[in-house]
């Protein structure tokens, strides 16, 4: 489960301000729900023609299509019908699919593909995918899916009619995109909320958040960090109307017999759980889905790695560690900056 990222109009250290002012509140409204195994919230500030019910309708139907999509836990979807394909076999994709993939290998591909949605063999190896229980893979295991891990070893291709389709080069290529899936459904909820000439809302599909426009007190909307541990907030931003989204690897993980954490975060060159300190690491940028794509990859990265590509790419992000004394290390890109001082606007 990617980290709860906290999200309130106001948060512990400012709640105080926020509730001394004028009570300028217009209306919102706000739905919460299950999908994709995690859990949605969509606050919506001003009417909504037909209310909750037609909110809610409108929210799970998208999501519904996201899962229609990509869901590796749904053996109808598009990516389960694809991973069930031989190799050398087109498979016809649709165009939300094709521009998805496209945007998410683009994303890929400037970290060195540290975020890689062909990692899926790994992930199930070691039990994350849907069949989950550790599984410990052996390293003869390992050596095996790396013939089939890896962004060279599938292409997006296109026919004379534009038509996307993926075709594999081994039999055993098996798409993930679980990292991606919550910023997609955020993503295309929004695109659906703007259409309808709504502007002010809030969406957070587990730990991947749009965000657009102002609160219901006509501030910007404020998204609490979790800490490393999951306890509390370690850092409140306003992303104003962008995309946020946090990876962390230290509340879905395993435990091996020497207990050593084996969290769900797989490093594509190892096909292994990341060893290093990092444990969380957010990322602000104009949508959820670039933010989910990126913010796995960086954290395979480790906080060193991820804070100089951003500062080197003007990416806003914020990383945690776990240093030496069990205390939580925070950094921050230097783009982060200017979403850390919500109290300026
Ligand atoms: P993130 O922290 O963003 O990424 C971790 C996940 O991404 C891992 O679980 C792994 O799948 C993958 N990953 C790990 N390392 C890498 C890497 N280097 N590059 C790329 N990917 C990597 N769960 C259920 O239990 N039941 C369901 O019915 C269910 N349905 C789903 C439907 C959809 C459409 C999606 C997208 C996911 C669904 N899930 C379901 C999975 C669940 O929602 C989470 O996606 C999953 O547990 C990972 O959570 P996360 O957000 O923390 O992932």
């Amino acid at each position: 489960m990617k980290f709860k990222v906290l999200f309130t109009t106001c948060i512990a250290s400012a709640f105080l301000l926020a509730c001394q002012e004028p009570d300028k509140t217009q209306n919102e409204i706000k739905i919460q729900g299950q999908t994709m195994g995690t859990y949605y919230q969509v606050t919506v500030v001003g009417d909504f023609k037909g209310g909750e019910q037609s909110l809610r309708k409108l929210a799970e139907n998208t999501f519904n299509m996201v899962i229609d999509e990509i869901s590796t836990y749904d053996e109808n979807s598009a990516i389960s019908r694809f991973n069930k394909t031989k190799k050398d076999q087109p498979f016809y994709i649709s165009k939300y699919l094709s521009d998805n993939i496209e945007l998410i290998n683009r994303e890929s591909a400037r970290i060195g593909f540290a975020t890689d949605i062909s990692v899926g063999p790994a992930v199930n190896l070691w039990g994350f995918g849907p069949d989950k229980s550790l599984k410990n893979p052996t390293d003869a295991q390992l050596q095996e899916a790396k013939a089939y891990v890896g962004h060279d070893k599938y292409e997006l291709r296109y026919d004379k009619n534009a038509k996307g389709y993926l075709i594999k080069h081994n039999d055993n290529v098996y798409l993930d995109l679980s990292t991606v899936g919550e910023g997609m459904g955020a993503d295309a909820l929004a695109q659906k909320l703007d259409e309808l000439g709504v502007h002010n809302y809030l969406i957070s599909v587990a730990g991947a958040n749009r965000s657009s426009g102002v609160n219901a007190k006509g501030k910007p909307w404020r998204i609490g960090i979790e800490n490393g541990n999951g306890n509390g907030v370690s850092q409140a931003v306003c992303p104003l109307s962008m995309g946020m989204s946090t990876a962390g690897s230290y509340r879905n993980y395993y435990t091996d017999k020497d207990g050593n954490r084996l969290s769900h975060i797989i490093d594509p060159k190892t096909l292994k759980p990341i060893t290093h300190h990092t444990v969380s690491v957010t990322v602000i940028a104009r949508n959820a889905t670039i933010t989910d794509t990126l913010d796995t990859g960086l954290l395979v990265l480790g906080a060193d790695k991820a804070i100089d590509f951003a500062n080197r790419n003007d990416l806003a992000i914020y990383t945690i560690e776990v240093g030496k004394d069990g205390k939580f290390i925070t950094k921050h890109s230097v783009a982060f900056e200017k979403y850390l001082n919500c109290n300026a606007k």
